[in-house]
């Protein structure tokens, strides 16, 4: 699941915010109320795509053969 880090542009508050598909909300500041939040860049689902995918669930190798 995506989070997304939100920072208060007013009093600096980083707020953590669970962003589903889809959903474009406005954020708005636990502590002082404002709406003007400017998105973080975090370290989640940054990078590392596409390394893991190739045939890593046949363990002899030979699965692809039998087609
Ligand atoms: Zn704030």
């Amino acid at each position: 699941m995506p989070i997304f880090e939100y920072q208060c542009k007013k009093c600096g508050r980083v707020t953590e915010v669970l962003e589903k598909a889809g959903t474009k909300g406005k954020h708005t500041c636990a502590k002082c109320g404002s709406s003007e939040m400017v998105k973080l860049l975090s370290a989640f689902g940054v990078g590392k795509s596409g390394a893991s995918s190739s045939s890593g669930s046949c363990p002899t190798g030979t699965c692809s053969l039998t087609h």
